[in-house]
């Protein structure tokens, strides 16, 4: 193994219980979304960066949701490479049942126990001593690394890494590392997601007089099983480099998402969240609002969507609708440079092989792909994420900031 390589590793172990501390600490510094206010949390990962003398600027379009953002050269010319991670977590609500205090940051039984810890306090943790320990050696690397720890990005919201990307081009880079949950295997993609909002409008009437007006809730009802027939027989196609990475990972995501989830990965589907309608039981309702989520493969559009929506609701002219979000799918390419070196060091600390796939849920990630930037993400089990007591296990933490360290120093040192 090249010296440097070995350094670092030797850090990384000597720095095992600081890590742990720090991640602990920020877990510690509540950051849910909603409401989003990640000051507290923020200040944490900027008494580190200032007390190591690292260079970072705040960016904070809006006041209580902070983006941090930092970059330093190498001793010479090449790539520029760009960690990112969240600093919002999931909300707790009243925290009826958790064993362990959401905000306690309790380390117990070689777990690291606190809301966010998986999603993603642990990748972001990742990101920025990554940051650290490269910006020791930063003499000998190529290129260009830059830090962005964001705010924002449990309800895609527009004021952590989207404003970046709008905004602040410098921090687009030439590839994106990021750290947010996936069982240890590599994402190179992710599904999309589209967002309707329904409106049934009849004139109603009183429950016996069905002559007089016909019933928001049937309509509605006949809708939902239309929308989700033409919804399912809509068919898309992957890229060829899509669908081959992502066979030979059939095991591995009908093993991690559950059986059916390979083929569900790979099509349109529907949910109607939420149905809401009617007044009393001895009345025909007049109104029914429909919520629904569609989630879109890799290679399918909105535009490849909307029509089959349209042409369902020519039947339903009382019937209309919104586009409440919108999030298109995205991919890069799944044997790209940093796949290659990120198999590798996987297979060095973790000593094991690992595949590509494409993620069900939405990370920033895909606001790097959007812009042509392959843009890959690597990170822990996602155990007990958005629920009770989530936790990541130390070892894999500080595999995981090996991996990444490893791979961010190989991508700018090659
Ligand atoms: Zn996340």
């Amino acid at each position: 193994m090249d010296v440097q390589k070995k350094q670092l590793l030797k850090w990384i172990d000597d720095d095992r219980d600081r890590l742990v501390d720090f991640l602990s600490r920020f877990l510690q510094a509540r950051s849910p979304n909603p409401p989003g206010d990640t000051r507290e949390a923020a200040k944490h990962i900027t008494d580190f960066l200032d007390e190591e003398g690292l260079p970072y600027r705040i960016i904070a379009p809006k006041e209580e949701m902070v983006n941090i953002v930092g970059s330093f050269d190498g001793g010479s010319e090449g790539k520029h490479l760009v960690m990112n991670g969240h600093i919002d977590v999931y909300p707790v609500g009243d925290a009826k049942g958790w064993k362990y205090d959401p905000w306690g940051g309790i380390v117990e039984d070689g777990r690291i126990y606190g809301r966010g810890s998986n999603d993603m306090k642990a990748g972001t943790t990742t990101s920025i001593f990554t940051y650290y320990y490269l910006h020791k050696i930063r003499n000998q690397l190529k290129g260009r690394l830059t830090l962005t720890c964001v705010s924002d990005e449990e309800t895609f919201g527009p004021w952590g890494a989207r404003y970046l990307m709008e905004h602040h081009p410098e921090v687009h880079g030439d590839t994106l590392l990021n750290g947010e949950p996936c069982a240890h295997q590599i994402r190179f993609g992710e599904k999309g997601i589209l967002w309707l909002k329904l409106t049934v409008s009849t004139p109603g009437a009183h429950g016996a007089y069905e002559h007089v007006s016909p019933s928001a809730t049937k309509v509605a009802a006949r809708l939902m099983l239309e929308l989700d027939e033409a919804i399912s027989r809509l068919a898309h196609s992957a890229p060829d480099n899509v669908r081959k990475a992502l066979e030979e990972a059939r095991d591995i995501i009908e093993e991690g998402y559950g059986e059916g989830a390979f083929e569900t990965l790979q099509r349109t589907t529907i949910n109607f969240g939420t149905i809401h309608g009617g007044l009393k039981v001895n009345m025909i309702p007049g109104e029914v609002v429909i919520e629904a989520d569609i989630r879109l493969p890799v290679g399918q559009r909105k535009e490849d969507v909307l029509p089959v929506i349209d042409r369902v609701l020519e039947n339903y002219p009382k019937v209309i609708y919104d586009e409440v979000n919108y999030t298109a799918p995205s991919y890069c390419d799944p044997n790209g440079e940093m796949v290659g070196i990120l198999k590798e060091n996987i297979k060095l600390v973790e000593g094991r092989e690992s595949k590509t796939l494409i993620a069900m849920g939405g990370t920033d990630a895909r606001l790097w792909r959007y812009e042509g930037v392959p843009a890959y993400v690597y990170g822990p089990y996602a155990k007990g994420m958005g629920g009770k007591d989530d936790y990541v296990e130390v070892d894999e933490f500080i595999d995981i900031v090996k991996v990444h360290v490893l791979s961010a120093y190989d991508y700018l040192s090659r």
